[in-house]
């Protein structure tokens, strides 16, 4: 096994669970103890380290131009409950690669290499992405009910604040990630190179119909909301199928008033979420539900606006870059957009140019036990990342 398929095993393997799959949450025991591991590692490859305020792990190779911005990579060292040991722990160790494969050659960097391993990513009461979003300044820490959240984690607002970073030093920002989906693995491409990040648009939809008895209330005369917002949600999903390949919607979370099984529902809730990378794309299809909703008998509709996080495109020279990177390699790959969130977002939000590489997750399976990517795909990411570091480095940033 190669060496970065070593340390990937041993960092994520820490809070196994007897049934094989990862515990690692943000601020646990078992975060603080990889966290341990890596730093320990980025140390005997002369980086200097730090843990920040808020649990983030930070090192440092130091280039040989003091003026020069920094070429960052990272992404989460936390799991969600019962996760696997690819999904954030894969673009850590990449990074240490990275650092490693420099020593070995005997290369000194014009730039700094910042290496981030994140806490927090995953979701929790702190809001998703916490640790980056601390490091680029989007957390909020005084927000109502925030400090006391804050304080189950041994945090603090002042902890948050200090944990906050120049990001105007920062040059690029790079994350070696698992797809977490199929699209991979079914076509057999071994990278994934990154265009961007879907957005995430939510709704709540509310049906009103008309509360009735269910045994003397005739078919004809019956508004029955939850029929109507069946009907919506099924036009919609067609609807979605034929707007575009890449647009995924979703019904999560659904309601049925009163709910009780001799009562015609006469109201009902539903989350509707649609994610894509063009936000043309998203308007159109929430136009489309609009229209249909209007033409669904019996059934009067509402749409409240909840969530909308838009797409955050990658940027486009350093795509060119890793695509161009993966030609050189003459490795399949194919440019594609991320259907989940990353680091990576709260870094372009703040106007890091920001750039991923995807590796194949075998049966699209992730937050599950049984996440897996083959070594060689584990390795080939890692060198498309190194080969890119190298080019950032010899060109202008
Ligand atoms: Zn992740």
């Amino acid at each position: 096994m190669s060496r970065l398929n070593d340390l990937l095993q041993q960092a994520g393997g820490i809070g196994r669970n007897p049934d094989g799959s990862i515990t690692r949450l943000g601020f646990s025991e078992g975060y603080f103890q990889a966290a341990a591991l890596l730093r320990q590692k980025m140390e005997e490859l002369g980086l200097e380290t730090e843990m920040d305020p808020v649990g983030n792990l930070h090192g440092v190779l130091p280039g040989t131009d003091p003026e020069a911005k920094s070429i960052v990579l990272g992404s989460h060292i936390d799991t969600v409950i019962q996760g696997g040991v690819y999904d954030g722990m894969l673009g850590v160790t990449g990074a240490i690669e990275v650092a490693a494969r420099l020593k070995d050659e005997g290369r000194k960097l014009r730039h700094n290499l910042e290496i981030w391993g994140f806490n927090m990513e995953e979701s929790s009461i702190l809001g998703g992405t916490f640790g980056s979003r601390c490091v680029v300044g989007m957390v909020d820490p005084d927000a109502p009910g925030y400090p006391e959240r804050l304080a189950k984690f041994d945090c603090s607002p002042d902890k948050v604040r200090a944990a906050r970073r120049d990001t105007g030093r920062y040059g690029c920002y790079l994350e070696y990630h698992i797809e977490q989906g199929d699209k991979l693995d079914n076509a057999g491409i071994d990278v994934g190179v990154v265009s961007g990040i879907v957005s995430v648009i939510r709704y709540d939809v509310t049906a009103k119909g008309q509360s009735n008895h269910a045994g003397t209330t005739m078919m004809v005369n019956r508004r029955d909301a939850l029929v109507g917002m069946s009907k919506l949600i099924v036009a919609a999903e067609e609807d979605a199928r034929r707007l575009s390949d890449t647009l995924v919607f979703t019904v999560g979370k659904m309601q049925v008033l009163p709910g009780q099984e001799n009562v015609i529902p006469g109201e009902v809730k539903a989350t509707f979420e649609m994610r894509h990378m063009d936000k043309a794309v998203t308007d159109r299809f929430y136009d489309d539900i609009r229209q249909m909703a209007a033409g669904i008998p019996n059934c009067d509709f509402e749409f409240v606006p909840t969530v909308a996080k838009y797409s955050t495109p990658c940027d486009e020279r350093l795509v060119k870059l890793i695509d161009g990177v993966c030609g050189e390699m003459g490795i399949s790959h194919v440019v594609m957009p991320s259907g989940a969130g990353h680091d990576a977002n709260p870094m372009a939000h703040e106007g890091v140019p920001m750039g991923m590489i995807f590796a194949p997750s075998a049966g699209g399976i992730s937050h599950h036990g049984a996440e897996y990517t083959e070594p060689r795909h584990v390795d080939m990411g890692a060198e498309v990342l190194y080969r890119t570091v190298l080019k950032l480095d010899q060109g202008e940033l």
